[in-house]
């Protein structure tokens, strides 16, 4: 491979990977067209699909990408089916062409060592899979479909779940509330439409073993399910006689006992069940082409290929950490003997990864100390000290030490990377202007960055009203800056003129250069990505990072992710502040709220009225900003003002909403999400959340962070229709706490690191982040690890399995993640 093979290569895998991060997402999000930072899911796809022009494909691939993106224009109006389908077969696309990459990348420099050890036997970790035993020509073509196409890609391929046979119990000891997993044959087949909702249709099926029987109920939502065609082969799939495996969750229904959208595997063959009875069956991720009792066999076939996998750990670090072979690891992951074995492995798993992270972190760490910056930074600050003098407060002592802290990181000669965390409220902003200041005054130029145009354009308010404009010069750079200004902008910046650079992911920009940027400042850097923030950190030298962020990243968790950042942390808010009152109500009694929030109005308050949808969806059952907008307007507040807010409007539109509300144009916003950051309206004490229950705690807390602004008593009711015990559970978080640390570690505990906002930017794998609350302890054993290893070996010259992965990122093997 040349030089230039290889550089394409790398471009096209840098280009994949933000793309399927997306498409995780919405798969996540179940196909609601997320809302990304600033541009929809569909239109974000559209757009790289349309960036291809640096890079090379093969003509077969140039013609898909283009049939996906002329999909992606019509996403919205694609059922959720449909857009499903779109997903799975954009992912499969694109992981076909990150396999051929990798095997072509990585495997050049790691087969070297491998190839070593083929004679040993017939096949290698990098023989075809059709050299297996038993794989024909379908079979291949099959395996090859799914992105598998060498034995390596086959142990990498790990299940999606299990199913404890061992904790099998007879229908007749089911109790409701607890998770079994139960075998038992077809009685009754039936499927009908849901009379509640029009793209419902409800499955059930009867079960019996030798004690009793018990109803499977299964929600098929998507008109494809109404089709006759697919109720056919359901019918004939789920026939009287076959037999079944079923786990999930026994309910107390009505009509008795129930399974209520368990997982269900067909035992078509006697011989699964004896094979598996008593043991831990895996189930795979795959195509109706492949049964998961055929692909379990090929596993078979190939396990003993494990021990030749890459193993990046000594004996002596084995025993010491107590940790599996990668050898017993694999072999655990797909045949295992029992719980035991198969928490093992996964404890091995999730230690790499932990060590890969760590080890990135010391590296850059290492890196960037190597440094030496700015040498005598004078200790005088006439500009700084004026500006502290004219803040119309005073800050809290948790506000004075952060910014102890920052400017002992400014003066010093190596380059500060510092998060800042503080609860929303607790005054982050005037930190990262008065930071703005003191590096401005030793020469330096800055920029602040935020993810959404309207906290752009309010930060830009901020320094304008904040600092004296003789002395510092500000602009404000966003996408939707005009092509003039944008020119005038850039050539000031680039000449110095400019001090300090507040925009969007504008200043990502290639074309943004600046004479000599000394800080950068990213407010709720969860938005962003390292690589991102990278990127700007680039266009300085040596540029110091100041990262702030109010999503509360639990104690437990902050190492794990931003173990390459100094933290610093403000922890309580300004004084004055009265705690916002929490209230769960349920929708049929808004109107009584919506009674008690006229009195607040005609006081002069103001109110947000948050939903998850800006349009109504025949898909989702729930309120969209647009129609309570409308039914708002028409009928309850009739006489008060309401505007609207929602990400499809323009960036000029938004900010004529927000800044109608903050003159006191409206009484009441009703929003998206797209407030949740950052904005600042003291006169609101109002904060009606619909839906609730379907908004991470975390991402609650923030929202209710836009109200309790200043020294009046704010309110905030999470309307829900939901009325069963877990979702109460959560809310019930908000309603007794309003700090967002404790909020966060039970976001954490409720639903799992991968739910929570921010973390998809760590890099983890989902199943590393799903499985750490369990593994707290190995987040400190890889990070001691990690040091022991860079100390004897910095550059990682004597591991090169281990180098290679660094450096060439390759870790991503686990694209399919553990449920837990
Ligand atoms: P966040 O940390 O969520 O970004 P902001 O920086 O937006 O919080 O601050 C919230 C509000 O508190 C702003 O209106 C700000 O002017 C005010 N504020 C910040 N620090 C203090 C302080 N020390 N005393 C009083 N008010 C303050
Ligand atoms: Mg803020």
């Amino acid at each position: 491979m040349n030089h230039k093979e290889k550089e394409n290569y790398k471009n096209i895998r840098d280009w994949i990977k933000p793309i399927q991060k997306s498409l995780t997402l919405e798969s996540e999000s179940q196909f609601i067209n997320i809302l990304g930072r600033e541009k929809l899911f569909n239109e974000y796809l559209y757009e790289s699909f349309k960036k291809i022009d640096k890079l090379e494909f093969h003509k077969d691939n140039l013609l898909k990408i283009e049939q996906f993106r002329q999909k992606y224009l019509e996403y919205n109006k694609l059922e959720i089916s449909q857009r499903r389908r779109l997903v799975i077969d954009t992912r499969k696309f694109l992981y076909k062409i990150s396999k051929t990459i990798n095997q072509n990348l990585v495997l050049v420099e790691s087969s070297k060592i491998i190839k070593s050890e083929q004679k040993f036997s017939n096949l290698s970790l990098l023989s075809e899979v059709s050299e297996i035993k038993g794989v024909g020509n379908v079979l291949k073509e099959n395996l090859n479909q799914l992105g598998l196409f060498i034995v390596k890609d086959l142990l990498e391929y790990f299940p999606k779940t299990y199913l404890d046979y061992s904790n099998k119990e007879k229908i007749i000891n089911l109790r409701p509330d607890n998770l079994y997993t139960c075998t038992g044959t077809i009685k009754k087949f039936f499927i009908y439409k849901s009379k509640k909702n029009i793209n419902m249709s409800i499955m059930n099926i009867v079960i019996f073993d030798e004690t009793s029987s018990i109803k499977i109920t299964k929600f098929l939502l998507g008109k494809r399910y109404r089709s006759y065609s697919f109720v056919a082969s359901l019918k004939d799939k789920y026939k009287p006689g076959i037999k079944l495996a079923v786990f999930g969750k026994v309910k107390s229904t009505d009509y008795g006992r129930s399974f209520v959208d368990p997982q269900i595997e067909i035992l078509n063959t006697n011989e699964n069940a004896i094979n598996y009875s008593g043991k831990i069956l895996p189930i795979y991720y795959l195509n109706d082409s492949i049964s998961n009792i055929s692909f379990i066999k090929i596993i078979k076939n190939i396990i003993y290929c494990s021990s030749r996998y890459p193993e990046i750990l000594s004996n002596e670090q084995l025993s010491s950490l107590s940790l599996l072979s990668i050898h017993e690891t694999l072999s655990n992951i797909h045949i295992p003997q029992n719980q035991v074995a198969l928490d093992e492995a996964k404890k091995r798993l999730v230690f790499d990864e932990l060590l890969y992270l760590q080890l990135k972190f010391l590296l850059r760490r290492n890196q960037r100390n190597q440094n030496i910056l700015r040498s005598n930074i004078v200790p005088h600050n006439p500009l700084f000290d004026d500006f502290l003098q004219k803040i119309p407060f005073k800050l809290t002592k948790s506000q004075e030490k952060v910014l102890d802290e920052i400017k002992s990181d400014l003066i010093s000669s190596k380059p500060m990377a510092r998060l800042l965390q503080g609860d929303v409220g607790s005054g982050k902003t005037i930190i990262a202007i008065a930071s703005l200041v003191f590096i401005i005054e030793h020469g330096y130029q800055g920029a602040l960055m935020v993810p959404t145009e309207v906290l752009a354009e309010q930060h830009f308010k901020n320094l304008l009203k904040n600092l004296n404009s003789i002395l510092i010069s500000v602009e404000i750079l966003t996408g939707n800056t005009s092509q003039k200004k944008r020119k005038e902008i850039l050539s000031n910046l680039e000449n110095g003129q400019i001090n300090i650079l507040v925009g969007t992911h504008a200043l990502f920009e290639e074309k943004v250069i600046f004479n000599k940027l000394g800080l950068v400042v990213i407010d709720e850097q969860h938005r962003f990505g390292v690589n991102q923030r990278n990127r700007l950190l680039r266009k300085g030298e040596n540029c110091h990072l100041l990262s702030m962020t109010a999503t509360p990243i639990p104690r437990t968790l902050a190492l794990s992710i931003y173990g390459d950042l100094d933290i610093s942390k403000i922890t309580e808010l300004p004084p004055g502040r009265v705690p916002i009152k929490t209230e769960i109500i349920f929708e049929e009694d808004l109107l009584d709220l919506f009674e008690v929030i006229k009195l607040e109005l005609k006081k002069g308050k103001q109110a947000y009225v948050i939903l998850p949808l800006i349009e109504e969806s025949e898909k989702l059952n729930l309120n969209s900003a647009k129609n309570t907008y409308k039914y708002l307007s028409d009928t309850i507040f009739d006489q008060f003002n309401i505007g609207l807010l929602h990400g499809k409007l323009n960036a000029e539109e938004k900010n004529n909403v927000i800044e109608m509300f903050l003159k006191k144009d409206f009484q009441i916003l009703v929003s998206t999400t797209v407030i949740e950051v950052g904005i600042d309206v003291p006169n609101a004490s109002i904060m009606i959340i619909y839906n609730s229950e379907r908004f991470g705690l975390s991402q609650l807390h923030q929202l209710r962070g836009r109200v309790g602004r200043d020294s009046y008593q704010s309110y905030c009711y999470l309307v829900t229709s939901e009325k069963n015990s877990n979702s109460k559970k959560r809310l019930n978080v908000l309603q007794k706490s309003s700090d967002g640390f404790y909020i966060a570690e039970k976001d954490l505990e409720l639903r799992g690191p991968g739910q929570i906002l921010g973390y998809k930017q760590s890099g983890l794998p989902d199943f590393v982040l799903n499985n750490l609350p369990k593994n707290k302890i190995l987040i400190d054993k890889a990070r001691e690890e990690a040091i022991k290893i860079l100390k004897n070996d910095p550059k990682l010259d004597a591991n090169l399995i281990l180098k290679n992965i660094i450096y060439n990122n390759s870790s991503n093997k686990f694209i399919h993640d553990f449920l837990n």
